[in-house]
C-alpha cells in the first residue's frame, strides 16, 4: 500500500500502540482512586500533559485534553463567546476553515451570533492579517483562524493577527486550529499568541479520539465543557483516558525525535512529488499552500473522486480535497474560485516522515495511466 494521506489520519508506530496496550492491561488504575495504582496514573497523566504541553510550548496547567481536533474547535468557541458574553455577539473566521469550526460557528448564528467568514484570496488561498483585523468590530468576541489549512497547506499568519488584535481590541479572544500546525510548522504557544489552540494526537502517529485544547492567561476560569467530577482542572469531567492521553504522549515524543529532519525531509518529499506530478499532462498546481505535508493540485478535467476510486483500487491512498467531506464537493476548493475543470480535479497529496520518493513515484506512474486511459469529464 501507498499511504499519501497523512492530513487526514496518520500511521502508529509500535512504540505508541505497545505504551497504549501497557495502560490498557497494566496500568489501568482511574486516575482519580485514592490506593497506589490510581496515584500512580494520576501521577503518569501529569507526566504526559508536561510531555504534550512541552512540544506545544506552554504551561501544563494550560493544556486540557479532550476527545478529538473537532472537541477542541468546539469548545474553543464555546468558552470564548462566554467569556466575552458581554462585550459582543460577533465572530470573525475564515470561509476555508475546518468544518469542526465552520460548524461551530454555523450553531452560534442559530444563537443570534453574527459571524464574518472571510473569503481567501482567489486562486492562492491565501488570508491576510490586514483582512482579518479589518473585520475586527468593538463587539467581536472570539476571531479564529486556522493556522495550516488542510486542504492547500496554506499557513495563515496567526501571530501577526495577535499582534495586531491585541493593540486593536484586547479582549477579543484569538483561537487557532492547529491540528494540522502542530509539529509539522513548528511554533510555540507562548509567541504564537493565541489565546485558544486546538490540537489533534491522530494526525501525528497519535491514536484516533485524543486532542488537547490550550487556554491561554487571558482565558479566565472557562466555562467548563463538560461540569461533572472535576477532572481537567473542573473545566471537562470525565475520567481521562489514560490510554489514549499515553499514546499522544508517546507520538508527541517520537515525532519529536529529530523533528527538523522530519520536516526537511517531508518537505524533500513534497518538493519531488511537486516536479514528478507537473510532468503529467493537464496538472496543475492549486492554492499558495507551503506547509511540508500537504500538497494539492488538479488533474484538469478529471473528476476527482474518480482518481481517487481509480487509485485506491490499486493500493494508492490519496483524497479528493479534505477527507471530512465525504464525496461533496469542498468548501476550500469553492473558495479559490477556480474554472470548474480545475476545481473538479482537486486532489491533495499528504506526507509523514515514512514517506518515500518511491511511494510519489508510484502514485505519478498511477496518475499517468489514469489521465491515458480515460476521457476526461469535466
Ligand atoms: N481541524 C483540522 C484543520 C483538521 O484537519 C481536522 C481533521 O482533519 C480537524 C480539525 C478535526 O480533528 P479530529 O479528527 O481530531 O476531530
Amino acid at each position: 500500500m501507498v499511504y499519501l494521506d497523512h492530513a487526514a489520519t496518520t500511521p502508529v508506530p509500535r512504540a505508541v500502540a505497545d505504551a497504549m496496550y501497557d495502560v490498557l492491561s497494566e496500568q489501568f488504575g482511574n486516575p482519580s482512586a485514592q490506593y497506589p495504582m490510581g496515584l500512580e496514573m494520576k501521577k503518569q497523566v501529569a507526566h504526559w500533559r508536561s510531555v504534550v504541553a512541552g512540544a506545544l510550548g506552554c504551561e501544563p496547567g494550560r493544556l486540557f485534553f479532550t476527545s478529538c481536533g473537532t472537541e477542541g474547535d468546539n469548545w474553543a468557541i464555546t468558552a470564548a463567546c462566554w467569556q466575552n458574553r458581554h462585550l459582543g455577539r460577533h465572530i470573525v473566521t475564515t470561509a476555508v476553515e475546518h468544518s469542526a469550526m465552520l460548524e461551530g460557528c454555523r450553531w452560534m448564528e442559530k444563537q443570534g451570533y453574527e459571524v464574518t467568514y472571510l473569503a481567501p484570496e482567489p486562486l492562492s488561498g491565501a488570508v491576510t492579517a490586514r483582512q482579518v483585523l479589518s473585520a475586527v468590530r468593538p463587539d467581536t468576541a472570539l476571531v479564529s483562524v486556522m493556522l495550516v489549512n488542510n486542504e492547500l497547506g496554506c499557513i495563515y499568519p496567526v501571530e501577526e493577527i495577535a499582534r495586531g488584535l491585541a493593540a486593536q481590541n484586547p479582549r477579543t479572544l484569538l483561537h487557532t486550529d492547529a491540528v494540522q500546525g502542530f509539529l509539522k510548522v513548528p511554533f510555540s504557544a507562548k509567541t504564537l499568541g493565541a489565546d485558544l489552540i486546538t490540537i489533534s494526537a491522530h494526525k501525528i502517529g497519535g491514536p484516533k479520539g485524543i486532542g488537547a485544547l490550550y487556554m491561554g492567561p487571558r482565558v479566565k476560569n472557562p466555562r467548563p465543557l463538560l461540569p461533572g467530577g472535576g477532572q481537567e482542572s473542573g473545566a471537562r469531567s470525565g475520567t481521562e483516558a489514560t490510554a489514549q492521553i499515553a499514546g499522544f504522549a508517546k507520538a508527541v515524543e517520537l515525532r519529536g525525535e529529530h523533528l527538523a529532519g522530519k520536516l526537511s525531509h517531508m518537505a524533500d518529499i513534497r518538493e519531488y512529488a511537486v516536479r514528478r506530478l507537473c510532468q503529467i499532462p493537464d496538472v496543475q498546481l492549486v492554492g499558495g499552500g507551503t506547509a511540508p505535508h500537504i500538497l494539492c493540485v488538479s488533474l484538469v478535467g478529471w473528476p476527482s473522486q474518480n482518481i481517487v476510486n481509480d487509485l485506491g483500487s490499486q493500493g494508492i491512498c490519496i483524497s479528493a480535497g479534505s477527507a471530512c467531506h465525504q464525496g461533496r464537493p469542498s468548501h476550500v476548493v469553492a473558495a479559490l474560485k477556480l474554472p470548474k475543470r480545475v476545481a473538479g480535479g482537486v486532489i491533495r497529496l499528504s506526507f509523514g516522515p515514512e514517506t518515500t520518493r518511491e511511494d510519489i513515484d508510484a502514485c505519478a506512474q498511477a496518475l499517468l495511466r489514469h489521465h491515458d486511459s480515460r476521457m476526461p469529464m469535466l
